[in-house]
């Protein structure tokens, strides 16, 4: 499927009670297809035993502050980024290496922390080959990814957690590192999806934040999710070279 969503931000693992999102995307060269299944659909589909795909745009994030986790991700400074996002990996790891009950889906339509983790893992892994396409390449058009087809085909839900944990962190180091590599006269470079929406390096860094800010919200719950991963003002982000 052409998956404008699969780029993004996931979650549709929580679609039946979030609100339908009308503002266009603000990044998007044309409107993507935003589909919302009628409740009863949502409910057969729910029947299948597998979280239902996103088909979400999730480019509003970048203009509007995430009312469910509380990230206002197009405020966040580029260079508050890399250090923000390896604090996050530091929650990841925490959730995967120590919830009781990390292989468990709470609801059969939910992803387990596992599979959350496994996806956050992967979604470090494929922003950072998108950063690194943007900064060698002119305006590079991402390779598509299906995110709930990739959960099924590398069987997430038999992951080891302490391994994913343990790529998840290495992932989150090596792109914490190469957003660091950036230089100031790099952030505008651009690079789109295939359905249309480009990005510059900073939106793209401000949009997989929220991503992997947004399932600590999935599986924890916690509204301050934001709150957490953002940097102790008494140790600020190191300034680039
Ligand atoms: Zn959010």
């Amino acid at each position: 499927m052409d998956n404008g969503g699969a780029a993004a931000a996931t979650d549709a693992f929580r679609a039946l009670d979030r609100p339908p999102v009308a503002e266009p995307a603000a990044n998007a060269v044309r409107a993507p297809e935003v589909r919302h299944l009628p409740a009863e659909r949502r409910a057969t589909s729910l029947s299948v035993m597998e979280p239902e795909p996103d088909s979400k745009d999730w480019t509003w994030t970048l203009t509007r502050r995430c009312d469910e986790c509380g990230l206002a991700a197009g405020e966040i400074p580029f260079e508050e980024v890399a250090v923000r996002a390896e604090l996050a990996a530091g929650e990841w790891v925490q959730i995967l290496t120590a919830s009781p009950a990390v292989n468990v889906r709470p609801e059969p339509g939910v992803w387990s922390p596992l599979e959350y983790g496994a996806h956050v893992r992967d979604v470090y892994r494929m922003f950072d080959t998108r950063l690194a396409l943007m900064l060698t390449e002119d305006d590079p058009v991402f390779a598509n990814w299906d995110q709930d087809q990739t959960a099924l085909a590398e069987r997430y839900r038999e992951q080891d957690p302490e391994q994913v944990a343990d790529e998840l962190e290495e992932e989150a180091e090596a792109f914490a590192e190469r957003l660091q590599s950036v230089r100031p006269d790099q952030l505008e470079r651009t690079g789109r999806r295939s359905d249309g929406a480009v990005f510059t390096v900073e939106t793209l860094a401000q949009y997989f934040l929220h991503d992997v800010v947004h399932h600590l919200y999935d599986v924890t719950g916690q509204q301050d999710a934001a709150a957490i991963i953002a940097p102790d003002p008494e140790d600020p982000a190191e300034p680039e070279d």
